[in-house]
Protein backbone atom coordinates (compact mmCIF):
# COMPACT_ATOMS: atom_id res chain seq x y z
CA UNK A 1 0.00 0.00 0.00
CA UNK A 2 1.73 3.08 -1.26
CA UNK A 3 0.42 6.46 1.62
CA UNK A 4 0.23 9.51 -0.13
CA UNK A 5 -0.69 12.46 1.94
CA UNK A 6 -3.17 15.09 0.02
CA UNK A 7 -2.96 18.66 0.82
CA UNK A 8 -4.81 20.30 -1.47
CA UNK A 9 -4.46 23.88 0.42
CA UNK A 10 -6.72 26.99 -0.60
CA UNK A 11 -8.17 28.34 -4.33
CA UNK A 12 -7.40 26.41 -6.82
CA UNK A 13 -5.66 24.14 -4.86
CA UNK A 14 -8.43 21.69 -4.24
CA UNK A 15 -9.75 21.82 -7.94
CA UNK A 16 -6.07 20.85 -9.54
CA UNK A 17 -4.72 18.07 -7.04
CA UNK A 18 -8.06 16.13 -7.65
CA UNK A 19 -7.61 15.74 -10.92
CA UNK A 20 -3.64 14.57 -10.02
CA UNK A 21 -5.42 12.26 -7.40
CA UNK A 22 -7.84 10.95 -10.09
CA UNK A 23 -5.22 10.13 -12.54
CA UNK A 24 -2.74 8.77 -10.01
CA UNK A 25 -5.71 6.11 -9.28
CA UNK A 26 -5.52 5.09 -13.00
CA UNK A 27 -1.90 4.65 -12.94
CA UNK A 28 -2.10 2.44 -10.02
CA UNK A 29 -5.03 0.58 -11.89
CA UNK A 30 -3.21 0.00 -15.12
CA UNK A 31 0.40 -0.95 -13.19
CA UNK A 32 -1.28 -2.98 -9.95
CA UNK A 33 -0.35 0.06 -7.50
CA UNK A 34 -2.38 0.19 -4.70
CA UNK A 35 -2.73 3.84 -3.47
CA UNK A 36 -4.15 5.23 -0.24
CA UNK A 37 -4.58 8.66 -0.16
CA UNK A 38 -4.90 11.04 3.08
CA UNK A 39 -6.70 14.29 3.07
CA UNK A 40 -5.73 17.09 5.44
CA UNK A 41 -6.13 20.96 5.33
CA UNK A 42 -3.40 23.02 5.04
CA UNK A 43 -2.57 27.00 4.65
CA UNK A 44 -5.45 29.18 4.61
CA UNK A 45 -7.70 26.61 5.18
CA UNK A 46 -6.15 25.15 7.94
CA UNK A 47 -6.30 28.96 9.29
CA UNK A 48 -10.09 29.04 9.30
CA UNK A 49 -10.02 25.95 10.88
CA UNK A 50 -7.85 25.81 13.17
CA UNK A 51 -5.94 28.84 13.85
CA UNK A 52 -2.91 27.93 12.13
CA UNK A 53 -1.71 27.18 8.98
CA UNK A 54 -0.29 23.20 9.29
CA UNK A 55 -1.02 21.38 13.08
CA UNK A 56 1.61 19.01 14.55
CA UNK A 57 -1.20 16.23 13.30
CA UNK A 58 -0.98 17.12 9.57
CA UNK A 59 3.04 17.67 9.82
CA UNK A 60 2.91 14.11 11.11
CA UNK A 61 0.32 12.54 9.07
CA UNK A 62 3.26 13.80 6.02
CA UNK A 63 5.83 12.83 7.64
CA UNK A 64 4.57 9.34 7.75
CA UNK A 65 3.18 9.29 4.10
CA UNK A 66 5.12 7.68 1.67
CA UNK A 67 5.15 11.38 -0.83
CA UNK A 68 2.99 14.16 0.22
CA UNK A 69 0.82 16.02 -2.75
CA UNK A 70 0.16 19.64 -2.45
CA UNK A 71 -2.32 22.01 -4.01
CA UNK A 72 -1.13 25.78 -3.18
CA UNK A 73 -1.78 28.02 -0.42
CA UNK A 74 -2.93 31.59 0.30
CA UNK A 75 -5.07 34.22 -1.06
CA UNK A 76 -6.53 37.93 -0.36
CA UNK A 77 -8.82 36.54 2.14
CA UNK A 78 -5.93 35.82 4.63
CA UNK A 79 -3.21 38.60 3.21
CA UNK A 80 -3.12 40.68 6.53
CA UNK A 81 -3.04 38.02 8.68
CA UNK A 82 0.88 38.48 10.99
CA UNK A 83 3.65 37.25 9.11
CA UNK A 84 3.93 33.87 10.97
CA UNK A 85 0.55 32.42 10.81
CA UNK A 86 1.17 33.37 7.09
CA UNK A 87 -0.77 30.53 4.88
CA UNK A 88 3.16 30.46 3.06
CA UNK A 89 4.66 29.49 6.44
CA UNK A 90 2.88 25.70 6.42
CA UNK A 91 5.75 25.63 2.97
CA UNK A 92 8.62 26.43 5.03
CA UNK A 93 7.71 23.82 7.95
CA UNK A 94 6.29 21.93 5.45
CA UNK A 95 9.79 21.22 3.85
CA UNK A 96 11.76 21.75 6.74
CA UNK A 97 9.73 18.58 8.62
CA UNK A 98 10.20 16.83 5.85
CA UNK A 99 14.17 17.64 4.94
CA UNK A 100 13.68 18.48 1.42
CA UNK A 101 16.16 20.51 -0.01
CA UNK A 102 16.58 20.29 -3.71
CA UNK A 103 13.64 21.47 -5.82
CA UNK A 104 13.40 19.88 -9.47
CA UNK A 105 11.80 21.71 -11.90
CA UNK A 106 11.44 20.47 -15.24
CA UNK A 107 10.26 22.78 -18.09
CA UNK A 108 9.58 20.70 -21.38
CA UNK A 109 7.97 22.31 -24.36
CA UNK A 110 5.08 19.63 -25.48
CA UNK A 111 5.12 19.97 -29.52
CA UNK A 112 1.12 20.33 -29.00
CA UNK A 113 2.04 23.59 -27.14
CA UNK A 114 4.70 25.42 -29.42
CA UNK A 115 2.52 28.26 -30.56
CA UNK A 116 1.81 28.89 -26.47
CA UNK A 117 4.89 29.68 -25.66
CA UNK A 118 6.63 33.00 -24.67
CA UNK A 119 9.66 32.78 -27.43
CA UNK A 120 9.06 31.94 -30.79
CA UNK A 121 8.88 28.19 -31.65
CA UNK A 122 12.18 27.98 -33.63
CA UNK A 123 13.50 28.47 -30.48
CA UNK A 124 11.30 26.87 -27.84
CA UNK A 125 10.84 23.74 -29.61
CA UNK A 126 12.85 20.55 -28.17
CA UNK A 127 13.15 22.20 -24.97
CA UNK A 128 13.72 19.86 -22.38
CA UNK A 129 15.32 21.02 -19.17
CA UNK A 130 15.35 20.62 -15.56
CA UNK A 131 16.20 23.54 -12.85
CA UNK A 132 17.45 22.10 -9.56
CA UNK A 133 17.24 24.34 -7.45
CA UNK A 134 18.35 24.54 -3.75
CA UNK A 135 15.22 24.71 -1.29
CA UNK A 136 16.82 25.58 1.95
CA UNK A 137 19.74 27.49 2.46
CA UNK A 138 21.02 30.88 1.00
CA UNK A 139 20.11 34.10 1.57
CA UNK A 140 16.00 33.30 2.28
CA UNK A 141 16.87 31.89 5.69
CA UNK A 142 20.80 33.47 6.61
CA UNK A 143 21.09 34.84 9.52
CA UNK A 144 21.37 37.90 10.65
CA UNK A 145 17.93 39.30 9.34
CA UNK A 146 17.16 42.51 10.27
CA UNK A 147 16.55 46.42 10.06
CA UNK A 148 19.10 48.41 12.29
CA UNK A 149 19.43 51.97 12.83
CA UNK A 150 22.54 53.72 10.38
CA UNK A 151 23.37 56.33 13.41
CA UNK A 152 23.85 58.78 10.47
CA UNK A 153 20.85 60.57 10.70
CA UNK A 154 17.55 60.18 12.54
CA UNK A 155 15.18 57.44 10.24
CA UNK A 156 17.58 56.20 8.52
CA UNK A 157 17.74 52.77 8.64
CA UNK A 158 19.66 49.70 7.07
CA UNK A 159 18.33 46.45 6.25
CA UNK A 160 20.34 43.39 6.57
CA UNK A 161 20.33 39.52 4.74
CA UNK A 162 22.88 36.89 5.04
CA UNK A 163 24.49 34.72 2.48
CA UNK A 164 25.39 32.03 3.91
CA UNK A 165 25.92 28.29 2.36
CA UNK A 166 28.30 25.42 3.87
CA UNK A 167 29.97 22.67 1.67
CA UNK A 168 28.10 20.07 3.15
CA UNK A 169 24.90 21.82 1.74
CA UNK A 170 26.49 22.72 -1.56
CA UNK A 171 27.21 19.35 -2.12
CA UNK A 172 24.18 17.51 -0.95
CA UNK A 173 22.16 19.73 -3.81
CA UNK A 174 25.48 18.66 -6.39
CA UNK A 175 24.79 15.40 -6.16
CA UNK A 176 21.48 15.42 -6.87
CA UNK A 177 22.03 17.60 -9.85
CA UNK A 178 24.82 15.19 -10.63
CA UNK A 179 23.27 11.71 -10.11
CA UNK A 180 19.74 13.36 -12.89
CA UNK A 181 22.65 14.76 -15.20
CA UNK A 182 23.85 11.44 -15.27
CA UNK A 183 20.31 10.02 -16.03
CA UNK A 184 19.72 12.27 -18.52
CA UNK A 185 21.81 13.97 -21.11
CA UNK A 186 24.69 14.22 -19.12
CA UNK A 187 25.07 17.90 -19.19
CA UNK A 188 25.44 19.93 -16.47
CA UNK A 189 24.86 23.56 -16.18
CA UNK A 190 25.81 25.29 -12.73
CA UNK A 191 24.70 28.87 -12.39
CA UNK A 192 26.57 31.06 -9.86
CA UNK A 193 27.79 34.98 -9.35
CA UNK A 194 31.31 33.72 -8.61
CA UNK A 195 33.02 37.24 -10.34
CA UNK A 196 30.93 38.65 -7.39
CA UNK A 197 29.93 36.41 -4.31
CA UNK A 198 32.11 34.19 -2.07
CA UNK A 199 29.41 32.00 -1.61
CA UNK A 200 29.23 31.51 -5.61
CA UNK A 201 33.04 30.90 -5.54
CA UNK A 202 32.60 28.32 -3.17
CA UNK A 203 30.02 26.79 -4.57
CA UNK A 204 31.91 26.73 -7.97
CA UNK A 205 34.80 24.90 -6.67
CA UNK A 206 32.48 21.94 -5.18
CA UNK A 207 30.86 21.81 -8.47
CA UNK A 208 34.55 21.24 -9.98
CA UNK A 209 35.60 18.88 -7.41
CA UNK A 210 32.75 16.55 -7.51
CA UNK A 211 32.89 16.74 -11.35
CA UNK A 212 35.81 14.71 -11.14
CA UNK A 213 33.68 11.88 -9.28
CA UNK A 214 31.30 12.34 -12.80
CA UNK A 215 33.13 12.43 -15.57
CA UNK A 216 30.64 11.42 -17.41
CA UNK A 217 28.94 14.20 -16.70
CA UNK A 218 30.33 17.46 -19.20
CA UNK A 219 30.12 20.50 -17.01
CA UNK A 220 29.77 24.23 -17.62
CA UNK A 221 29.80 27.19 -15.09
CA UNK A 222 27.49 30.21 -16.41
CA UNK A 223 27.15 33.35 -14.53
CA UNK A 224 23.35 34.09 -13.48
CA UNK A 225 22.69 37.37 -15.48
CA UNK A 226 24.05 35.21 -18.47
CA UNK A 227 21.67 32.26 -17.64
CA UNK A 228 18.58 34.74 -17.36
CA UNK A 229 19.59 35.94 -20.84
CA UNK A 230 20.66 31.97 -22.50
CA UNK A 231 17.51 30.68 -21.02
CA UNK A 232 14.91 33.12 -23.29
CA UNK A 233 17.61 32.79 -26.36
CA UNK A 234 19.22 29.30 -27.20
CA UNK A 235 17.07 27.46 -23.78
CA UNK A 236 17.99 23.97 -26.28
CA UNK A 237 21.47 24.58 -24.59
CA UNK A 238 20.40 23.36 -21.06
CA UNK A 239 19.74 19.56 -19.81
CA UNK A 240 20.13 20.03 -16.20
CA UNK A 241 20.89 23.69 -14.43
CA UNK A 242 21.34 23.40 -11.05
CA UNK A 243 21.82 26.59 -8.71
CA UNK A 244 21.60 28.42 -5.42
CA UNK A 245 18.26 29.11 -3.89
CA UNK A 246 16.97 33.04 -4.61
CA UNK A 247 19.02 32.61 -8.64
CA UNK A 248 16.49 29.20 -8.63
CA UNK A 249 13.67 30.84 -7.81
CA UNK A 250 13.98 33.77 -10.16
CA UNK A 251 15.19 31.33 -13.31
CA UNK A 252 12.66 28.87 -12.41
CA UNK A 253 9.69 31.56 -13.12
CA UNK A 254 11.62 32.19 -16.10
CA UNK A 255 12.00 29.04 -17.41
CA UNK A 256 8.33 28.58 -17.11
CA UNK A 257 7.37 31.22 -19.26
CA UNK A 258 8.60 29.01 -22.31
CA UNK A 259 6.09 26.11 -21.05
CA UNK A 260 3.46 28.17 -22.29
CA UNK A 261 1.57 28.34 -19.33
CA UNK A 262 2.00 28.42 -15.46
CA UNK A 263 -0.43 25.44 -15.08
CA UNK A 264 1.48 23.31 -17.11
CA UNK A 265 4.65 23.50 -14.66
CA UNK A 266 5.23 20.80 -12.14
CA UNK A 267 7.82 20.02 -9.28
CA UNK A 268 9.27 17.78 -6.76
CA UNK A 269 11.30 18.35 -3.68
CA UNK A 270 13.03 15.84 -2.31
CA UNK A 271 16.12 15.07 0.18
CA UNK A 272 14.57 13.28 2.74
CA UNK A 273 12.52 10.02 3.00
CA UNK A 274 9.11 11.55 1.73
CA UNK A 275 8.70 13.98 -1.61
CA UNK A 276 6.39 16.35 -1.51
CA UNK A 277 4.86 16.92 -5.10
CA UNK A 278 3.28 20.10 -6.05
CA UNK A 279 2.63 22.18 -9.75
CA UNK A 280 4.39 25.79 -9.89
CA UNK A 281 1.71 28.08 -9.54
CA UNK A 282 -0.06 29.55 -6.36
CA UNK A 283 -3.83 29.43 -5.59
CA UNK A 284 -5.04 31.72 -8.03
CA UNK A 285 -8.01 33.11 -6.87
CA UNK A 286 -8.78 34.99 -10.22
CA UNK A 287 -9.89 31.99 -11.22
CA UNK A 288 -10.80 29.42 -7.92
CA UNK A 289 -14.30 28.10 -8.13
CA UNK A 290 -14.81 28.72 -11.87
CA UNK A 291 -13.64 24.99 -12.93
CA UNK A 292 -11.26 26.31 -15.36
CA UNK A 293 -8.38 25.74 -13.90
CA UNK A 294 -5.11 24.09 -15.95
CA UNK A 295 -5.16 20.40 -13.70
CA UNK A 296 -1.72 19.34 -16.08
CA UNK A 297 0.43 20.87 -13.45
CA UNK A 298 -0.30 19.16 -10.79
CA UNK A 299 -1.03 15.96 -12.85
CA UNK A 300 2.60 16.36 -13.94
CA UNK A 301 3.69 16.77 -10.69
CA UNK A 302 1.77 13.17 -9.88
CA UNK A 303 4.09 11.79 -12.52
CA UNK A 304 7.17 12.89 -10.93
CA UNK A 305 5.61 11.45 -7.72
CA UNK A 306 5.75 7.78 -9.47
CA UNK A 307 9.23 7.88 -11.03
CA UNK A 308 11.05 9.95 -7.67
CA UNK A 309 8.96 8.25 -4.36
CA UNK A 310 8.16 5.31 -6.38
CA UNK A 311 10.76 4.29 -8.93
CA UNK A 312 7.89 3.68 -11.21
CA UNK A 313 9.40 4.51 -14.74
CA UNK A 314 6.50 3.26 -17.01
CA UNK A 315 3.92 4.75 -15.28
CA UNK A 316 5.64 8.45 -14.55
CA UNK A 317 5.66 8.19 -18.46
CA UNK A 318 2.15 6.97 -19.74
CA UNK A 319 1.11 9.94 -16.91
CA UNK A 320 3.19 12.00 -19.23
CA UNK A 321 2.37 10.80 -22.91
CA UNK A 322 -1.10 10.53 -21.43
CA UNK A 323 -1.07 14.81 -21.30
CA UNK A 324 0.97 15.04 -24.16
CA UNK A 325 -1.45 12.99 -26.08
CA UNK A 326 -4.67 14.47 -24.71
CA UNK A 327 -2.78 18.02 -26.10
CA UNK A 328 -2.26 17.05 -29.42
CA UNK A 329 -6.02 16.19 -30.00
CA UNK A 330 -6.80 19.53 -29.34
CA UNK A 331 -7.86 19.78 -25.87
CA UNK A 332 -7.39 23.21 -23.91
CA UNK A 333 -8.37 24.54 -20.63
CA UNK A 334 -8.85 28.77 -21.11
CA UNK A 335 -5.14 29.39 -20.08
CA UNK A 336 -3.85 27.44 -22.95
CA UNK A 337 -6.95 28.23 -25.83
CA UNK A 338 -6.24 29.84 -28.85
CA UNK A 339 -6.13 28.98 -32.61
CA UNK A 340 -8.90 26.79 -34.73
CA UNK A 341 -8.33 23.73 -33.72
CA UNK A 342 -8.70 24.19 -29.52
CA UNK A 343 -11.25 21.96 -28.14
CA UNK A 344 -11.91 23.71 -24.42
CA UNK A 345 -12.87 21.97 -21.36
CA UNK A 346 -12.75 22.81 -17.90
CA UNK A 347 -10.27 21.34 -14.90
CA UNK A 348 -12.11 18.14 -14.42
CA UNK A 349 -12.82 17.00 -18.28
CA UNK A 350 -9.23 17.61 -18.60
CA UNK A 351 -8.47 15.44 -15.57
CA UNK A 352 -10.87 12.82 -16.77
CA UNK A 353 -9.63 13.06 -20.18
CA UNK A 354 -5.85 12.37 -19.01
CA UNK A 355 -7.38 9.72 -16.56
CA UNK A 356 -9.03 8.01 -19.45
CA UNK A 357 -6.00 7.67 -21.68
CA UNK A 358 -3.59 6.22 -18.90
CA UNK A 359 -6.38 3.62 -17.72
CA UNK A 360 -6.24 2.35 -21.57
CA UNK A 361 -3.17 3.16 -22.69
CA UNK A 362 -4.59 5.32 -25.36
CA UNK A 363 -7.10 7.37 -26.62
CA UNK A 364 -10.55 6.50 -25.79
P1 LIG B 1 -0.74 32.32 -9.20
O1 LIG B 1 0.25 31.29 -9.69
O2 LIG B 1 -1.76 31.84 -8.25
O3 LIG B 1 -1.48 32.98 -10.46
C1 LIG B 1 -0.80 33.75 -11.44
C2 LIG B 1 -1.67 33.81 -12.73
O4 LIG B 1 -1.62 32.54 -13.37
C3 LIG B 1 -3.14 34.09 -12.43
O5 LIG B 1 -3.66 34.89 -13.45
C4 LIG B 1 -3.79 32.73 -12.45
O6 LIG B 1 -5.14 32.74 -12.84
C5 LIG B 1 -2.93 31.99 -13.47
N1 LIG B 1 -2.83 30.56 -13.15
C6 LIG B 1 -2.09 30.00 -12.15
N2 LIG B 1 -2.27 28.68 -12.13
C7 LIG B 1 -3.13 28.40 -13.12
C8 LIG B 1 -3.72 27.19 -13.59
N3 LIG B 1 -3.45 25.99 -13.04
N4 LIG B 1 -4.58 27.25 -14.62
C9 LIG B 1 -4.87 28.42 -15.21
N5 LIG B 1 -4.35 29.60 -14.82
C10 LIG B 1 -3.49 29.59 -13.76
O7 LIG B 1 0.13 33.49 -8.55
P2 LIG B 1 -0.38 34.80 -7.76
O8 LIG B 1 -1.64 35.31 -8.37
O9 LIG B 1 0.82 35.66 -7.69
O10 LIG B 1 -0.67 34.30 -6.29
C11 LIG B 1 -1.96 33.96 -5.81
C12 LIG B 1 -1.85 33.40 -4.41
O11 LIG B 1 -1.11 32.16 -4.46
C13 LIG B 1 -1.09 34.29 -3.44
O12 LIG B 1 -1.73 34.24 -2.20
C14 LIG B 1 0.30 33.67 -3.37
O13 LIG B 1 0.92 33.92 -2.14
C15 LIG B 1 -0.03 32.21 -3.52
N6 LIG B 1 1.06 31.38 -4.07
C16 LIG B 1 1.18 30.14 -3.53
C17 LIG B 1 2.15 29.28 -4.03
C18 LIG B 1 2.23 27.90 -3.44
O14 LIG B 1 1.34 27.49 -2.73
N7 LIG B 1 3.28 27.15 -3.71
C19 LIG B 1 2.98 29.68 -5.07
C20 LIG B 1 2.80 30.95 -5.61
C21 LIG B 1 1.83 31.80 -5.11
Amino acid sequence: MVEVAVVAGDGIGPEVTAQAVRVLRAAGERFGIEFSFQEALIGGAALDAYGVPITPETLELCRRSRAVLLGAVGGPRWDRVEPERRPEQALFALRRGLGVFANLRPVRVLPPLLEASAVRPEVAAGVDLVIVRELTGGIYFGEPRRREPTGTAPGSVRAIDTLVYTTEEVDRILRVAFELARKRRRSLISVDKANVLESSRLWRERVEMMARVYPEVEVRHMLVDNAALQLVRAPRQFDVLVTENLFGDILSDEAAALAGSLGMLPSASLGGRVGLYEPCHGSAPDIAGQGKANPLGAILSGALLLRHSLGHEEAARAVEEAVEAVLAEGWRTADLAGGSQTRLVGTDEMGALVAEYVQRGKAA
